[in-house]
């Protein structure tokens, strides 16, 4: 699938042609780091990085005690990627994809939502506690509450 910033001084091609997982996160961190309602987050197997010159990357800390790698475009500043080190696979955020699939996506901490879930579709109260890409095992790619997943 091909991706862009706001600007398109950056642009990629996913490695896959759908996501793994796909994710509409209404938590607060995901509200902020999104400037919007909610944040969204397609989960591909982890890909070689857009051209780093292009990038820049605000780093924070997870609550699994991890670095999350979050990358943006250096010119209009379009958070695009959210990768931790040393995992298989990395989030891109979903607005940035074209032609993607919103009615497979999975709505987590519906809790604090502030616009209406669509009817039929999959969610959480909070953070999905029993998949591969998300979780609040140790093990897991996401931490919800860290907006990685967002
Ligand atoms: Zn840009
Ligand atoms: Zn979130």
């Amino acid at each position: 699938m091909n991706a862009s910033c706001d600007c398109g001084a950056v642009s990629f091609k996913t490695p896959t042609p759908k996501p793994l997982a796909l994710y509409i996160c209404y938590c607060h961190t995901c509200q902020k780091q999104a400037g919007s309602a909610f944040g969204t987050s397609a989960i591909f197997p982890r890909f070689p990085l857009p051209d780093a010159e292009l990038l820049s990357c605000y780093k924070r800390p997870t609550s699994s005690g991890q670095t999350l790698y979050c990358y943006f475009c250096k010119q209009c500043g379009t958070r695009l990627i959210h990768a931790i080190p040393g995992k298989n696979v990395l989030s891109v955020k979903g607005g940035c994809i074209e032609g993607l699939d919103w009615t497979t996506a999975i709505h987590i901490w519906t809790k604090s939502a502030m616009v209406p879930i669509p009817e039929g579709s999959e969610t959480y109260s909070e953070g999905p506690s029993h998949t591969e890409y998300s979780s609040d095992s140790q093990e897991s790619f996401d931490q919800p509450t860290d907006g990685l997943a967002g």
